[in-house]
């Protein structure tokens, strides 16, 4: 039986072994796949290693080996940097898949160095977070041409929920970034009016019972409430305990500010959500996003005491 008949018979290299990328390629393991994985970091190396990956001492030994290379590393100039390091060791028409939140820019970037190699090149950012990444249920967003989507579903399958060909190179970071945009100025505007509602005197069960069917409705109030009580699973019932932390708001509302400008988009409301969680970032990276509300209530010099109506 040749890899193409049976696509757990592929050797995946797996470069990034950090929260998500840990979990996935646990996840691969777990589906019969040969992983050849990577990171520079010993404890990721050693959980990697119990996980039943072959940990390799570097990205290209890694990357010379496999049919497919995904990568889930920090930013933008990492994701070129590496491919910089692999492309010419790589076998020709490997697949490239990097899963990283970057730059729709680099992203077309990365993917035309790889095709410029001789390779196959897809960007497949994620959500669902490292419950997701553990759990195997991911979304993905990809953007690439529709026979690599075909080539990679299997492999995407095993760490994801939802797999989703949105379009071209660079379309899938694209999803991901509206989305993301979408969440930051629906996060900010509710709790806006959540602490505009403290200050008139409605409280928080009953603005969640009027809005939860009302025309103001949002994912940010049904399933992830910024004020603890009215949906018991939020990060707001655990102290704001992430969650989504406010750094990765902050870095994919910056990835959405970047291609606002650059594509002339008048996005007054994205770029103006990417300042509020900068500033906020500065001294809550590491609170869930929708902490958010805490920094409203001070900035409205809201008494203490009054936020829990
Ligand atoms: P992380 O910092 O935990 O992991 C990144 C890993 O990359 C680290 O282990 C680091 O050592 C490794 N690395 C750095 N340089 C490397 C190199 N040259 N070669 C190989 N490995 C290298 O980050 P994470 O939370 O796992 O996130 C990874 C990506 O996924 C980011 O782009 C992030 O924006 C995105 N993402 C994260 C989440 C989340 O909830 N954590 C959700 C969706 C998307």
């Amino acid at each position: 039986m040749t890899s193409a008949d049976n696509p757990s018979a592929q050797k995946v290299a797996f470069l990034g072994l950090g929260h998500m990328g840990g979990p996935m390629a646990a996840n691969l393991v777990r589906a019969g796949y040969e992983v050849l994985a990577f990171d520079p970091v010993p404890a990721a190396q050693d959980q990697a290693r119990a996980d039943g990956a072959t940990v390799v001492d570097t990205a290209v030994a890694a990357a010379a080996e496999a049919e497919i290379v995904i990568t889930m590393l920090p930013n933008g100039r990492i994701v070129l940097d590496v491919y910089g390091d692999v492309l010419p060791a790589a076998k020709p028409g490997t697949l490239f898949i990097d899963c990283s939140t970057i730059d729709v820019a680099d992203a077309k970037k990365a993917a035309e160095a790889v095709v410029a190699a001789g390779h196959r090149a897809l960007d497949a950012p994620v959500s669902g977070g490292v419950g997701g990444a553990t759990a195997g249920t991911l979304t993905f967003m990809v953007g690439g041409e529709a026979a690599d989507f075909d080539a990679a579903a299997a492999v995407l399958d095993v760490m994801g929920g939802k797999v989703v060909h949105c379009g071209g190179a660079g379309v899938g970071q694209a999803a991901k970034i509206c989305n993301n945009m979408m969440l930051g100025i629906s996060m900010i505007g509710l709790s806006e009016a959540i602490v505009l509602g403290e200050k008139l005197g409605l409280t928080h069960d009953k603005f969640y019972d009027v809005v939860s069917t009302a025309s103001g409705q949002c994912w940010s109030l049904t399933t992830y409430c910024p004020v603890p009580g009215p949906v018991p699973t939020s990060p707001s019932n655990n102290d704001y305990q992430p969650g989504f932390a406010t750094a990765l708001m902050n870095k994919d509302l910056g990835l959405a500010a970047n291609a606002l400008r650059d594509n002339g988009v008048d996005g007054r409301f994205g770029l103006l959500a990417a300042e509020i969680y900068e500033q906020f970032n500065q001294a809550a990276a590491g609170k869930d996003f929708s902490a958010i509300v805490t920094d409203i209530r001070r900035r409205s010099g809201q008494e203490p005491g009054k936020d829990t109506l």
